[in-house]
Formats: C-alpha cells, structure tokens, sequence
C-alpha cells in the first residue's frame, strides 16, 4: 500500500511509476504513460482511498479558499465518477462493493485481497502472474492488458486473465519482437 506523504507534497505529486513530479497525478497521465485502465483502477491497486486527492497540497488550500469552487472543481477532478458520487452520477457503472472500498480501505478491511485470492483459486491470473510469466515488466502487462494483445476480464473493477491468454500474448509478442529485428 502506498503512503501518501511518500508522493502528494506541498507543491508537487510524483508518480510513482516513473518520479515524474507534477502539480496534478491525472488519469490521463495513469492511462498513456502507465497502461492504466484510469484513476479508479490505479487507486484500488495502490491502495489508495477513492477520496485521496492526487494534488499538490498548496492547490488544495487554494481550493479550500474557494469553497463552492473547490468542491465541483474537487467532484470534478479527485473524484472518480461512480465512486463517492455515484448517488449523482448519470447511470451507475461501479459496482456497490466498489463504492464500499474507500472506506473499507481505511479501516483495513479491503474486500480486494481475499477477491484476488478467491479468483487466483478459480484459475485466473492477475496482472502480476502474467507479467512474471511472460518475463516483462508489470507496467508493460498493463500496457498490453489495455491495448488487448493480453485479453482479460474485468471483474469488480479489476483485471484478470488465464493461462491460456497469457500463451496468446506470448506468441503474439514473440512475433512482434521478430517482426521488429527482421524489419532492421
Ligand atoms: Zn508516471
């Protein structure tokens, strides 16, 4: 689990994926850089509550001064649609258990690690068995989790795959790699 002083600073957030340090962690910058599905999955994998805001903490203040502001501009920003705000969310795309995870989260009583588990006993891999398996690194799993050379399902927010998927992705990498020193 991730310690939030270890990346949210009084003028800055560093990713931390790659250090970049930058006034705002985004879900854009977690999806192109980091093969993130968005800001939601990278919370629950860092264990990070939904509630956290990804911000240096002297824009925070800012927007504290600004009251009303702050509060759509947080809706807007911090929170991920679905989660604490789904009760005015347009349609209701996460999953209740999803919405429990931040408080649960707080009080150490994630949901998340015994489903992992429970899905791992039924055969299913998680992104870390498929990037061990394929011997590359776990940013790269995702990567090719998103852009679907590595077919996976999405349950209760996470992802997962199988053995047979795995082999797939395997081959079409091997490929590719081939493909790519032909070409030279
Ligand atoms: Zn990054």
């Amino acid at each position: 689990m991730m310690n939030i002083s270890d990346i949210v600073f009084d003028t800055y957030v560093i990713c931390p994926l790659c250090k970049r340090k930058m006034r705002t962690l985004s879900g854009t910058h977690l999806k192109h850089k980091h093969g993130f599905s968005g800001m939601v999955e990278f919370k629950l994998e860092y264990g990070i509550p939904m509630s956290t805001a990804l911000v240096a903490r002297d824009i925070k203040e800012t927007m504290h001064k600004h009251g009303k502001r702050r509060a759509k501009w947080f809706k807007e920003n911090v929170m991920p649609k679905g989660i604490e705000q789904s009760k005015t969310a347009i349609g209701d795309m996460v999953p209740k258990e999803l919405r429990m995870h931040s408080g649960r989260l707080r009080r150490g009583q994630s949901w998340i690690p015994e489903y992992i588990s429970e899905m791992k006993q039924q055969g299913w891999l998680d992104l870390y068995d498929a990037a061990t398996s394929l011997n590359i690194a776990y940013n790269y799993a995702r990567k090719c989790a998103t852009d679907g050379r590595l077919k996976v399902i999405h349950s209760k927010g996470l992802r997962f795959t199988k053995p047979e998927w795995v082999e797939d992705a395997r081959k079409l990498l091997k490929e590719n790699r081939e493909k790519w020193r032909g070409g030279q």
